[in-house]
């Protein structure tokens, strides 16, 4: 686990600077890229569980979900298609070395050396929304990147879509999600993030865990249940 303030020092505790996929928490980066963009078009997507070759994690669909319930229930498809749509105008108004550039620093803390070579938008696939091992980061590096001072506004958003209140009079915004293990098909792993406007913490719990188990712990940790 990984905790720390804006402009202050990070505190972690056991392994948090190895890096796994990041599962769900790749939603939090679209947030920063195009949450803006989503929001002010007021998106929209109706989840029936499948479209095309692609599924999202609930086999019945989330139903027809606005960018504040896509993110609550993390619903993949509607991120999916929404990626799509940005990385079609991306090309279309910036061309495609601009997009890719836009995708590539959006994405940099994330990618490591994994994405292929070239000069275009890279396909929009699943692994963009957190399926698969394409993005990965670690509690630490999540936490720096969601306290870097250009994250302001993302924080802003998170706390607005994502807000719960865990006690009488204190909010926070949690966004868990699993993701696969690499090297071992069919295990997964849990990733919570969270935070109350002042503080941030991530927490990544080992292989064979899952997200409400994930949350569980993170509230227990932060002696906020
Ligand atoms: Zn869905």
């Amino acid at each position: 686990m990984a905790v720390g303030v804006p402009d202050g020092a990070i505190k972690v505790y056991g392994e948090a600077s190895r890096e796994y996929p990041m599962g769900s928490l790749a939603k939090l980066v679209w947030l920063r890229l195009e949450g803006a963009e989503w929001a002010s078009a007021g998106v929209e997507y109706k989840c029936t569980g499948t479209s095309g070759a692609n599924t999202c994690w609930l086999k019945k669909g989330h139903g027809r979900v606005d960018l504040e319930k896509a993110l609550q229930q993390s619903c993949n498809l509607a991120f999916l298609e929404w990626a799509r749509l940005s990385a079609e105008e991306w090309k279309k108004y910036l061309g495609e070395g601009v997009g890719r550039l836009r995708i590539e620093e959006g994405f940099n803390p994330f990618l490591g050396n994994r994405l292929p070579p070239g000069d275009t938008v890279p396909p929009i696939t699943p692994d963009w929304v957190g399926d698969g091992e394409l993005l990965r980061s670690s509690p630490e590096a999540m936490l720096k990147w969601l306290l870097d001072p250009a994250q302001e506004l993302l924080l802003v958003r998170c706390q607005r879509y994502l807000g719960v209140t865990v006690r009488k009079d204190e909010v926070w915004w949690l966004k868990s999600g699993t993701a696969p293990v690499v090297g071992e098909p069919g295990v997964t792993s849990a990733w919570v993030a969270g935070g109350n406007g002042k503080m941030v913490a991530v927490i990544h719990l080992p292989r064979g865990r899952g997200r409400v188990e994930g949350v569980e712990r993170f509230l227990k940790v932060l002696g906020l249940k």
